[in-house]
């Protein structure tokens, strides 16, 4: 039995004391074997649609989400958020409970429509489902001014190149294409 003709997985028990070759010594059996007869090769199965899991936007009706109230209110050109009644507590992202307190009974309040650039980058590729076609944007964080909040998304108006840390963005609601609602940000300088 030769070395070439050992399966490649072999238990390293029956090695002889001898150090078989590395893999990468060997002769490449299986690549011979394949090129002496490619049509023995299953044949490559069809590429699946694409997966609806990289669809970057969240499901956004009431009978998908309890946060629903949240895009019902982008629809009005209102982005909001949960704040609680008992401890005060403004939160971001919107919840269900309070995370301090553990209520439920949350007040729906608007938030500021300016912020500024807390930090920002640019997407060149490997953009989610839809946005493929609007490489390179840039998406950042943004400080809304008058609240402790830093709000991550996607910020147009200018190319990323001109961006610069600070500067003025305001909220700016949009409708996906598909019914669905998200914000982003938009310069306005
Ligand atoms: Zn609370």
């Amino acid at each position: 039995m030769s070395a070439t003709a050992r399966p490649r997985r072999s238990p390293v028990p029956s090695e002889p004391a001898t150090p078989a070759p590395s893999r990468e010594e060997r002769p490449a059996p299986a690549a011979a074997t394949s090129e002496a007869a490619p049509s023995q090769r299953p044949a490559a199965p069809p590429r699946p649609p694409r997966p609806f899991l990289l669809d970057f936007f969240p499901l956004e009706g009431s009978d998908q989400t309890r946060l629903s109230r949240f895009f019902e209110r982008l629809r009005e050109g209102r982005l909001s958020t949960t704040r609680c009644p008992r401890d005060g507590e403004l939160h971001w992202p919107p919840r269900v409970a309070c995370p301090t307190c553990h209520t439920e009974e949350l007040s729906w309040v608007d938030l500021p429509e300016h912020g500024r650039i807390y930090a920002f980058s640019a997407v060149l590729g490997g953009a989610p489902l839809g946005l493929e076609a609007d490489v390179p944007f840039a998406v950042g964080l943004v400080d809304l001014d008058g609240v402790p909040l830093r709000l991550f998304g996607r910020i147009d108006g200018k190319p990323w190149t001109e961006l610069r840390i600070g500067g003025a963005v305001r909220v700016e609601p949009y409708d996906v294409g598909d019914g669905r609602m998200f914000y982003r940000f938009r310069t306005v300088e």
